[in-house]
């Protein structure tokens, strides 16, 4: 039976991560680093890193980490979540190092990790494409031998962390190859000739998204060419789980302070928490935030196990903390009433986040679809 509940020493852990984030990420914080092109404070970044080890916490000892696992790491995410934070965790080291701890060679993950773990160098995930859809299936992009090394050729689109990481890990395939055969993955300087950077204007300026354009950019095999897609789906689930562990975070405190506005507000005489119609509302977030958590939870320990419903898990989490983290933003700016609507109220860079996040790696519709393909293969499986 899989633990619902973190140890006392995992909720010590989680008190240290929140006292550097209350101090490090309050809202003024930000709002600052939204408006940044580069979108993250350094200095802060620097300290998550050394003095919290937060970017090496699930890799291996060999590659530079800690090799705690997807539990300790869903409480870092909870965290950043809940704070807002605006930093290059997710996009270089829930995508990019994720992806090279399972889809490189050991030589190029000695070679490219401990950078990553220990912060000084930021990577990017460049997966999706114009079809904008998460999927190994949907990419088109081309690399072609040429001697030792390959050329790239082809466009990926809402890469976290794009325009400013110091390298990508970029998804491709050999020329003629379909469907997940062929796929290899590959890693490009971000100052490489030939890549053009833009960063694409969208809902949630606290999480940068980028466009990154390729005319034959030579680029360098991380695994071994053709045999990526199965590192790429675990790679994937393993990043849906990480993400709405973030999501949930992000709920938490959304329902936190609107139950706090409901208890303080007094309209007509009486806070307006006591209205039953604001009291439905807040009950029916807090019964679809913690099914939102547990779940969450739940699949974070399937993944430090190694579960083999891993893939199907990750689908139900993906789908249900989006849906969960979407209703309980939008009920926090209808029970804020009017000053949830102003620029000023963090009401909305919650609401952004939770729309945003819902999108980002496949939407609620998209985990609903694969799930039910995924059933449907273990019931073929299990009559054959
Ligand atoms: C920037 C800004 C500009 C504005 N401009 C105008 C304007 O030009 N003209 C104008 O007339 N007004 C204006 N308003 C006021 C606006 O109409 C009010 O904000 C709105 O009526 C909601 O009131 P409130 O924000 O005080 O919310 P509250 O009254 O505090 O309500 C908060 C929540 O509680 C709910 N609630 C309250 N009482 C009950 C109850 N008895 N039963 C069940 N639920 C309840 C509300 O529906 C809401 O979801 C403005 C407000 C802002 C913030």
């Amino acid at each position: 039976m899989r633990s619902l509940t973190y140890s006392d020493e995992q909720e010590e852990f989680r008190s240290v991560v929140r006292r550097f984030l209350d101090d490090h990420s309050p809202p003024t914080e930000v709002r600052r680093w939204m408006e940044d092109d580069a979108g993250f404070d350094p200095a802060v970044w620097r300290r998550l890193c050394d003095d919290l080890g937060v970017g090496g916490l699930h890799l291996p000892e060999a590659y530079g980490g800690q090799a705690f696992s997807a539990v300790e790491q869903s409480i870092v995410l909870q965290e950043m979540g809940r704070a807002l934070l605006c930093s290059p965790y997710f996009g270089s080291i829930v995508l990019a190092a994720t992806a090279i701890a399972h889809g490189a060679t050991d030589a190029a993950k000695k070679e490219r990790l401990p950078d990553l773990a220990n912060g000084s160098q930021r990577a990017a995930l460049a997966f999706a494409e114009q079809t904008s859809a998460w999927s190994p299936h949907d990419v088109a992009m081309t690399a072609t031998a040429d001697g030792a090394d390959f050329r790239l050729d082809g466009s990926k689109r809402f890469v976290v962390d794009g325009h400013s990481a110091d390298g990508l890990v970029v998804v491709a395939r050999v020329p003629g190859s379909t469907g997940t055969d062929g796929l290899s993955l590959f890693w490009v300087a971000g100052d490489a000739d030939g890549l053009e950077r833009r960063r694409l204007e969208s809902l949630d300026p606290s999480r940068k998204l980028a466009q990154l354009d390729f005319a034959g950019v030579r680029a360098a095999a991380l695994g071994a060419p053709g045999t990526a897609a199965g590192a790429l789906d675990h790679t994937l689930d393993l990043a849906c789980i990480a993400l709405a562990h973030e999501m949930v975070g992000g709920a938490e405190r959304v329902l936190e302070t609107t139950v706090e506005y409901a208890k303080t507000r007094v309209q007509f005489g009486r806070p307006i928490g006591s209205f039953q119609a604001i009291k439905h509302k807040c009950a029916d977030m807090l019964v679809d935030v913690e099914l939102a958590k547990s779940t969450a939870i739940h699949a974070a320990a399937a993944a430090a196990e190694g579960a083999e419903d891993l893939p199907l898990l990750a689908a139900l989490t993906k789908a249900l903390v989006s849906d969960a983290y979407r209703t309980a933003a939008t009920e926090s700016i209808q029970i804020h009433g009017g000053i949830g609507f102003t620029w000023e109220h963090d009401c909305h860079l919650y609401f952004k986040r939770a729309r945003s996040a819902a999108i980002l790696l496949g939407d609620a519709t998209h985990h609903r679809e694969r799930m039910a393909r995924l059933l449907e293969l273990g019931a073929s499986k299990a009559s054959a």
